[in-house]
């Protein structure tokens, strides 16, 4: 009785061995949703990946919240997406503050200029052509790579695996780009999210407002945007125009009238979608973004 009872309880200590190693699971703190989604494709349930945005918030207008330090500070790898896409660098500063690790996910991105600025500055809005989302993918599984050299290989694996996946959505939406007429490929946003997305799918951008719908350099509305918006609406006859999910749509609905064109619909451009919806996730959001995208202007 005695020995079963033992041995009951040693099985029991062997069981609740990896529990408490579960509890230790290495976490990773990323500033945006999309960075968070490319991060939980390499590291499965192996590590903790939380997001300080939630869906739908705006990268650029974030403002810090008081729980962000102490989030932060459990961090052993913080992701940001770079290039100023968090206003005023405030993931860099969280991460500085709590001196926590912090890799930029754009390093190694092909960048495109942010128009109309005299100082050279990239656009941040990399993860919309899927090959600099590969780069993204790529800093990140080296990354983790570096704080849990173990299970590099299984890293390695669902990088891979995700690459792929990355290479068939960009040639799907090679395809379903197609399907518009080549003289309806305007892309008519409010802020410039989606200029790397046009670059690498073949559609010309135009928006209100710059590259931040915060008040830095070169961002923001002005009344000559808001103009040449609405001119190119009319010059390229634009069946539609669009929302997007992590900017109030006023100013998009304002032009859509004045302009006499319809929304579209909804895209996802800074912040992916709510937890059980179809654009949870990256490739779920690009693939609804075009979908909604094709059916609007084909
Ligand atoms: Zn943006």
């Amino acid at each position: 009785m005695f020995l079963r009872l033992l041995s009951a309880l040693l099985l029991g200590l062997s069981l609740f061995g990896p529990l408490v190693a579960e509890d230790r699971k290495p976490v990773i703190v990323c500033s945006t949703t999309q960075v968070a989604d490319f991060a939980r494709q390499v590291v499965g349930d192996r590590m903790i990946v939380k997001s300080v945005l939630a869906a739908g918030q705006d990268p650029h207008l974030y403002e810090k919240k008081p729980g962000d330090a102490q989030l932060v500070s459990t961090a052993d790898l913080c992701l940001e997406n770079g290039w100023h896409l968090e206003g005023n660098d405030w993931m860099r500063k969280l991460a500085e503050q709590s001196g926590r690790p912090l890799v930029t996910c754009v390093e190694g991105c092909k960048s495109l200029k942010v128009p109309g600025v005299e100082q050279a500055m990239h656009d941040p809005h990399a993860w919309f052509s899927c090959t600099n989302a590969a780069t993204y993918v790529r800093n990140i599984r080296d990354a983790v790579i570096k704080i849990d050299p173990e299970h590099a290989e299984e890293y390695r694996s669902r990088a891979a695996l995700y690459l792929d996946e990355l290479r068939t959505l960009h040639s799907w939406i090679l395809r379903e780009i197609n399907k518009i007429p080549v003289e309806q490929r305007v892309l008519v946003t409010s802020h410039d999210a989606f200029n790397y997305f046009c670059q690498a799918y073949g559609l010309k951008a135009a928006t209100p407002v710059g590259w931040s719908t915060g008040n830095e350099i070169g961002a923001g509305i002005t009344p000559e945007r808001r103009q040449e918006t609405i001119d190119s609406i009319l010059q390229h006859k634009v069946k539609a125009i669009f929302v997007e999910t992590s900017v109030n749509p006023t100013m998009v609905r304002e032009i859509a009238r004045e302009a006499h064109v319809e929304i579209g619909g909804e895209l996802y451009s800074d912040s992916m979608g709510a937890e059980g919806t179809a654009g949870e996730t990256y490739i779920g959001m690009m693939r609804e973004n075009v979908i909604t995208i094709v059916q609007a202007l084909r």
